[in-house]
């Protein structure tokens, strides 16, 4: 037996042996061949990684989801070897918003909706006193791709309707996919999550990022990213000097110093720029 030979056979094979399994099952690609093929020598690396993207391509075909969004950007070995979920697929909803809302006691809620329609994301975050404007930002080309991507990565459609840990404290959420105005799938969670919350998370931090004009970057950008001024400034926190109260070179931060400060200010578009090394830190800004 040969892979590239025999592919469809093998495919087959080891999807008929998925579907044995119980929901909730964690099986690697790699593995299941080695399980359904014990005498058959593993196939080599290119054709270990095409396995791997034909099961997972055919496990929906044949109403299998096999879900390995918990290593969404983790550093870890080669695809073949990292595990998925074996679920039953959920039917595929078709959808145009996503709105989000999570709450930490006691608080009041964060809220955030991406609309596909006109390609927008709205956010409130929970110390905002105006609960009924939340900010708004119209998306670019380049910002919607990766919007999408992530969206579409997250597969809201197979999240399950609940996920509760019974602790008293923490974290509440909901999500509600809307298609014309009405909703077509809801989910909700107290301390529970579903396993592609890291993604999920990610997602929020970059519409967050867009909407707060905020961004991580690792020197002072030459230009604004989200309004192209070139009048940047430092912030400076404390008490100022004489000189930098005077001059027109910083931005007054206030007097409160804490790791989570600005190190940049746009002038004209207030946009905030941390100094970071990676863009994609999800909790630059809780300061707990
Ligand atoms: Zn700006």
């Amino acid at each position: 037996m040969n892979y590239r030979k025999d592919k469809e056979q093998i495919l087959a094979a080891i999807i008929a042996r998925l579907k044995t399994l119980p929901a909730g099952t964690s099986k690697c690609s790699g593995g299941l061949f080695r399980e359904v093929f014990p005498d058959v020598p593993l196939p080599d690396f290119n054709d270990l990684f095409d396995l791997n993207y034909a099961l997972h391509e055919l496990a929906e075909k044949e109403g299998l989801y096999l879900d390995g969004t918990h290593h969404f950007n983790k550093e870890e070995g080669l695809p073949f070897n990292l595990d998925f979920i074996v679920k039953p697929l959920k039917p595929v909803v078709s959808f145009d918003v996503v709105k989000y809302s999570e709450s930490r006691w006691p608080g009041l809620p964060e809220e955030l909706s991406i609309d596909q329609r006109n390609k927008s994301i709205a956010y409130l975050p929970s110390d905002s006193v105006d609960r009924e404007h939340p900010a708004i930002h119209k998306c670019t080309a380049v910002e919607w791709d990766e919007i999408a991507d992530f969206v579409a990565g997250c597969r809201f459609d197979q999240w399950e309707e609940s996920y509760i840990e019974p602790v008293l404290d923490g974290t509440s959420w909901r999500i509600d996919l809307l298609k014309d105005n009405k909703v077509v799938k809801k989910s909700s969670g107290s301390n529970g999550y579903p396993n592609c919350w890291r993604m999920f998370t990610f997602l929020k931090a970059y519409c967050r990022r867009l909407v707060m004009r905020e961004a991580i970057v690792n020197k002072k950008p030459d230009k604004c990213p989200f309004c192209t001024s070139t009048n940047l400034r430092q912030y400076v926190f404390g008490l100022p000097t004489a000189e930098a109260f005077d001059s027109s070179k910083y931005i007054l931060g206030g007097c409160e110093i804490s790791d989570h400060n600005p190190k940049w200010g746009c002038i004209d578009c207030g946009a905030k720029f941390f100094k970071g090394d990676d863009p994609w830190e999800t909790d630059y800004w809780y300061n707990d």
